[in-house]
């Protein structure tokens, strides 16, 4: 972080576009600058911006949540993709059995689908954040005007359902983008990362592994990315095998699953 509380490399993709303007006024004034230093600047601003979308922690266009403190025995556990009918319900079972909290990444249009499911989610002491509203893989790339139409359908359907407004915001496939970090800043939503990806979704990825990889990334702080029900609902996440001994072994470590919220206060 800058003095101003700014990453520096926010910084650096301001400095490059100011210095992208006056290259180009340069040039407008029959001034133009070598080719050589103008094509560097660009290829340092595409650098910049590329990993600023595929690496949301570096901050590149918006704060992005994707730890709690160190200093306390608490993990958050995520699960994204959701409601679903037949993964989520044993889902919530798990988590209550085990006296976790957690916090769900609903699919608007799923959340209006199974309204029941997500009203029993917030019952249960868990928070709702959304995850856009149709799940679009290309949501980094869409305009600014496409991704607030889309978030806005989502936060809609939580608050239809449930009665109020979302405050989490975990963009589909986490990636970031100017427009999506844009978007979410407007509508007051706090964009949620993690801090380990456990590939429970992949379904090439053997349970096992998933938990092994789970196990790994448990520490104070740590926000695991999950998933309670697969993006077509086609198939059942290995998350469902893996929670009974995940939580299991969170509790041995002296670890709490509580929700970002908890972790945020
Ligand atoms: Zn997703």
């Amino acid at each position: 972080m800058t003095a101003f509380g700014v990453p520096p490399v926010r910084v650096m993709l301001w400095l490059t576009s100011v210095a992208g303007v006056l290259l180009g006024l340069l040039s407008l004034l029959g001034r133009a600058p070598p080719l050589g230093i103008a094509a560097a600047g660009f290829a340092l601003e595409a650098v910049i911006s590329t990993l600023g979308v595929v690496l949301p922690g570096l901050g590149v266009f918006g704060a992005v949540y994707a730890r709690g403190p160190a200093g306390r025995a608490e993990v958050a556990l995520t699960f994204d993709d959701g409601p679903n009918p037949e993964t989520t319900p044993r889902v919530l079972a798990l988590l209550a059995e085990h006296g976790a909290r957690a916090t769900f990444f609903v699919i608007g249009e799923k959340a209006l689908a199974h309204a029941g499911l997500v009203r029993a989610i917030a019952k249960a002491g868990h928070t709702v954040g959304v995850h856009g509203h149709v799940h679009d893989p290309l949501y980094a790339l869409r305009s600014r005007r496409f991704v607030t139409a889309d978030l806005e359908r989502a936060c809609a359907a939580v608050e239809r359902v449930l009665g109020s407004s979302p405050t989490l915001f975990r963009p589909p496939i986490g990636l970031v983008s100017a427009a999506v970090a844009v978007a979410a800043e407007r509508r007051g939503l706090t964009l949620v990362g993690f801090s380990s990806r456990t590939f429970d979704g992949v379904s090439r990825t053997p349970p096992a592994r998933v938990l092994e990889r789970a196990t790994a990334a448990l520490e104070n702080g740590a926000i695991l990315l999950l998933h309670d029900a697969a993006e077509r609902d086609d198939r059942v996440p290995a998350s469902l095998a893996v929670l009974p001994e995940l939580l299991v072994r969170l509790r041995a470590r002296g670890l709490s699953a509580v929700t970002v919220d908890t972790l945020r206060s």
